[in-house]
C-alpha cells in the first residue's frame, strides 16, 4: 500500500526518491503519509519504485500472522538493489518502521544488516535526525523504539492535503490500555494518548478548507478519546464529534476503531443527534462466548455488547454495524463457537473482518495451553464466513431501490463514470459525463440505487440534470477492481482493521 502523493507546499524541491511500503491498517497509512510530510522539506519525493530509491521505508504491521517474516522477505528483495546503487556510487538507506520495528527492533538489526534505521510508531517525527545520523557514515545504524516524552504530533509538520481528495483520515488517539490477551498494540503503540481537541478541530478545519468533505477519526481505541477541551474540560468522542459537526463544509464524520467498553452515553446520544455522523459503526466483539471474552480480557460480556448495540440502534435506527471476530482462540469449545454464531445471527452485520487465532509473540494468549487445532479453526472460520457473507450480501441487496446520499469522490475506471460512497461506505458508481466531474466531485447528492455487483452499488441521481443530458452509458457497468471487498471500509481506501 502506497501513501498518496501530497500537493501542499514543499519548502525544498524534490532531489531524492522516497519509497514507502505500508502494511496493515489505516493508522499505518496515515503514519506513512505523515512520514512523507516530514521528509518533503529534506527534498524527498514519493516514488512508486523501490529499485533506485534513496530511502526505502517499510512501515510494518504486527497484526497479521507471520508479519515479521514478510518484512524479512521484502528486505531480502531490496538487498541487491541496495548493492547495485552502492556500486553506482549512490546510497539506498533502508528503514523499518511501525509495529514490527517496535516489537523486534534488535532482532531486525541483527538479522538484516542491510537495514540502516529501525524506528517505532512514536518516533518518526525524528526522521530528519535519524537520516542525518545514518548518513554520517555507511554502517552507522539507528535504532529508535522509544516512547519519547515529547508529543510526536507537536513535532510533525502540517498535514498536506492530497490532491483532489475529498476524504481524509485524522488521528485523534493512539495506543491502548486494554491489554486484550491476543493483541500486541499496547506493547507496540504504548499507553492511550489523546490529542487536544483544539488541535484536532484546527486540523479538521484546515482539511475542510482544502476541499475535504469527509473526515474519519482514527485511533487504535478511538472512543477511549479523552482529549483536553478548549473549555478546560476533558472531552470525550461524542463531544468532539459535536464540535466537528459545526464545521461548515464538512459533510461527513466517521471514526474507527471502537471498543464496546468505551461506548458511553454521550457517544450514543451523539449518534442520534448528529446527522453528519454516519450511521455505520465498526464495533469489534471478537467472540460471542462470555468464557472466551473473559479469557481475552475484553472487559465486557456478550449481553453487555448486545445492550450497547440495542441502545445505539435506538438512538440511530438506520445504524449498520461491522465487527471483528477471532475463531479458535485457545480453549474455544464447540459451544463457545456456537455462542458466536448465535450472536452474529441475532445482531446482523453489514460486514466483518474474521480471523483464525494466531499467536503473537509476547502476548499472554501465545503461551496458553489448549491451542485449538488448525483444522478446527479452519472449519469454524468457514462456517462463520458463510454466515457473515450472507448477512453482508443481504445488507447490500437491501440498498437496491433505496435513495441514498452519495458523496462523489473521484472518476471511475471507465469514461463518463463517477464513484462515490454511500453512508455505509459502499462504493457507488454513477454514469456522469466526464465534463461534469470537476463540478460534482466533493458534492453529496441523493441517488436511487439501481443495482449491485459484488460489494459495489450503482445508481442514478434522483434529480434530473445531475447526470447530464449526454449520459448515454447506462449499462450498469461496474469497475470490478472496486468490488469484492469483504467489508466496505476495507475497499479501495485500503483499510484493514486498526484494533480495539
Ligand atoms: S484489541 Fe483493541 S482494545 Fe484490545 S488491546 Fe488491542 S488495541 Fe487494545
Amino acid at each position: 500500500m502506497k501513501p498518496r502523493a501530497g500537493t501542499g507546499s514543499v519548502t525544498k524541491s524534490v532531489t531524492k526518491k522516497l519509497y514507502i511500503k505500508t502494511y496493515g491498517c489505516q493508522m499505518n497509512v496515515y503514519d506513512s503519509e505523515r512520514m512523507a510530510d516530514v521528509l518533503a522539506p529534506l527534498g524527498y519525493g514519493l516514488s512508486d519504485n523501490p529499485d533506485d530509491a534513496d530511502l526505502v521505508i517499510l512501515n510494518t504491521c504486527h497484526i497479521r500472522e507471520k508479519a515479521a517474516e514478510k518484512v524479512y522477505s521484502d528486505l531480502g528483495r531490496l538487498k541487491p538493489h541496495q548493492q547495485r546503487k552502492a556500486e553506482d556510487g549512490g546510497r539506498m538507506i533502508i528503514a523499518v518502521a511501525g509495529c514490527v520495528a517496535q516489537a523486534e527492533g534488535d532482532e531486525i538489526m541483527a538479522r538484516a544488516p542491510q537495514v540502516d534505521m529501525v524506528f517505532g510508531p512514536q518516533t518518526y517525527h525524528r526522521l530528519p535526525e535519524m537520516i542525518s545520523k545514518t548518513k554520517r557514515a555507511v554502517g552507522e545504524k539507528v535504532l529508535d523504539t522509544d516512547f519519547p516524552p515529547e508529543d510526536k504530533f507537536d513535532h510533525l509538520p502540517e498535514e498536506r492535503v492530497r490532491k483532489g481528495e475529498v476524504t481524509a483520515f485524522l488521528t485523534i488517539q493512539e495506543g491502548c490500555d486494554k491489554f486484550c490477551t491476543f493483541c500486541v498494540v499496547p506493547y507496540t503503540r504504548g499507553a492511550e494518548y489523546s490529542r487536544p481537541a483544539a488541535t484536532v478541530l484546527q486540523e479538521a478545519k484546515r482539511l475542510v478548507a482544502d476541499g475535504v468533505r469527509e473526515i474519519t477519526l482514527l485511533g487504535q481505541n478511538v472512543n477511549a478519546y479523552h482529549g483536553d477541551g478548549p473549555d478546560g474540560r476533558e472531552w470525550g468522542l461524542g463531544r468532539l464529534c459535536r464540535a466537528l459537526a459545526e464545521i461548515d463544509g464538512l459533510a461527513r464524520i466517521r471514526y474507527t476503531t471502537s471498543h464496546p467498553r468505551d461506548v458511553d452515553d454521550d457517544l450514543i446520544a451523539a449518534h442520534g443527534e448528529i446527522e453528519k455522523l454516519m450511521p455505520y459503526l465498526h464495533l469489534p466483539v471478537q467472540s460471542g462466548s462470555d468464557r472466551i471474552l473473559e479469557a481475552m480480557n475484553r472487559k465486557h460480556t456478550a449481553a453487555e455488547y448486545r445492550h450497547i448495540v440495542d441502545r445505539l440502534r435506538s438512538a440511530r435506527p438506520d445504524l449498520a454495524l461491522t465487527s471483528d471476530f477471532i475463531v479458535g482462540y485457545p480453549g474455544e469449545s464447540d459451544q463457545d463457537f456456537a455462542d458466536t454464531l448465535k450472536l452474529v445471527t441475532d445482531i446482523g452485520y453489514a460486514g466483518a473482518f474474521f480471523f483464525k487465532y494466531s499467536e503473537r509473540p509476547g502476548t499472554p494468549a501465545a503461551s496458553m495451553r489448549e491451542q485449538v487445532d488448525d483444522a478446527v479453526k479452519s472449519e469454524r472460520l468457514s462456517t462463520l464466513q458463510q454466515l457473515l457473507d450472507s448477512q453482508q450480501e443481504g445488507f447490500n441487496a437491501s440498498m437496491v431501490n433505496r435513495t441514498l446520499p452519495v458523496l462523489l469522490e473521484k472518476p471511475g475506471r471507465h469514461a463518463d463514470q463517477l464513484v462515490g460512497r454511500s453512508p455505509y461506505l459502499q462504493p457507488v458508481h454513477l454514469d456522469i459525463p466526464d465534463s461534469r466531474h470537476a463540478a460534482m466531485i466533493g458534492t453529496v447528492i441523493d441517488c436511487t440505487i439501481t443495482g449491485l455487483t459484488g460489494h459495489s452499488l450503482f445508481a442514478v441521481p434522483v434529480r434530473d440534470g445531475q447526470a447530464g443530458s449526454d449520459s448515454t452509458n447506462s449499462s450498469n457497468t461496474v469497475d470490478s477492481s472496486n468490488s469484492g471487498s469483504p467489508t466496505p471500509d476495507s475497499a479501495d481506501r485500503g483499510q484493514e482493521r486498526i484494533s480495539a
